[in-house]
């Protein structure tokens, strides 16, 4: 199975939710009946309401051969490095505009991080439909931002999407075709790359925690190397390379459309949720017990791994 690790990256209200529940509806493994009432990316609601830690999600499309893992980042600044962590999971973003309010200061911090992580960004110029849009300066504006950001030329050389996600279509022009976002998967496909992984045993980076009722406590990232199995034995190393436990995986779980299901084996690149980690947490290493020394702070460097 193809694979891209993306994030979407938008203002509140710029159409986020709409835009991933029509990719889902559009999408191979999902009908428009299925589920997608649920809306995609605001499951959390309730915990939001009551003020309670919002947990970052992950959505999974497929588009022909290729499954696409989208991963939710959280609209705000922050100072634990939880941006960034999500960020070092994809390899690429969309940054998702309305087409009449422009680039919102709230998105800076975050589009800010993905160009420093030398993300290539997409720009998907949403709500064409709205009559008091204004495509043409908003693209100034982002182009504006971005190179306020310190955005590369490659980075600045962005593609860019017009579309509706209400109306459930992306289109190279504002005039359309306005009938579905294969341009948008299309582009995705294209631009962003497959997720680059290493030779060896497997590693993943735990990137986002949670306590889950029936299995503990669950980590979710990136498989950097190699694959992982439920019942293999792991370690789990500190960002400083000591070991904090060892212990088997009882549980891999896979992110398919708004489901996420226990999967049989996981190979690197794709990004997955795993159990069976007593202390391990965000920031440290789950591996193979023949890997040594925690992960590069930044998956691109080269990695640190000897094997004994
Ligand atoms: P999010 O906060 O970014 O997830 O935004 P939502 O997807 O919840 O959308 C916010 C509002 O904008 C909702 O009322 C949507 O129906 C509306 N919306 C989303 N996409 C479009 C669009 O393409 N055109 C118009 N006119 N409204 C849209």
């Amino acid at each position: 199975m193809k694979l891209r690790n993306i994030a979407i990256i938008a203002h509140v209200d710029h159409g986020k939710t709409t835009l991933v529940d029509k990719l889902l509806a559009q999408s191979g493994t999902f009908r428009e009946n299925q589920k997608v009432a649920e809306r995609a990316m605001d499951s959390n609601d309730l915990e939001r309401e009551r003020g309670i830690t919002i947990l970052a999600k992950c959505t999974s499309v497929q588009w022909k051969d290729t499954r696409i893992n989208i991963v939710d980042t959280p609209g705000h600044a922050d100072f634990g490095g939880e941006v960034e962590r999500i960020l070092n999971m994809v390899d690429g973003v969309i940054v998702l505009v309305d087409a009449a309010e422009g680039p919102m200061p709230q998105t800076k911090f975050v589009v800010g991080k993905a160009l420093k992580l030398g993300l290539r960004p997409i720009v998907a110029i949403n709500k064409i439909d709205k009559p008091e849009q204004r495509a043409n300066e908003v693209i100034n504006e982002v182009f504006d931002l971005f190179a306020a950001l310190d955005a590369t030329d490659e980075q600045l050389d962005f593609p860019i999407l017009y579309g509706s996600a209400k109306q459930g279509w992306m289109a190279e022009s504002p005039e359309g075709p306005q009938d579905s976002l294969a341009p948008m998967f299309d582009l995705v496909l294209k631009h962003v790359p497959a997720p680059q992984t290493e030779e060896g045993p497997f590693r993943l980076l735990g990137t986002i925690l949670e306590a889950n009722p029936y299995l503990g406590r669950i980590v979710t990232g990136r498989i950097t190397s190699g694959t992982v199995k439920p019942n293999q034995a792991f370690k789990v190393l500190d960002a400083k390379g000591n070991l904090v436990e060892q212990g088997r995986i009882s549980k891999v779980l896979g992110f398919r459309g708004l489901e996420r299901v226990p999967v049989e084996e996981a190979e690197a690149g794709d990004i997955v949720a795993i159990a069976g980690m007593v202390k391990g947490t965000v920031a440290d290493t789950f591996c193979d017990p023949l890997v040594e020394g925690p992960l590069p702070a930044h998956p691109i460097d080269p990695p640190t791994v000897t094997m004994t």
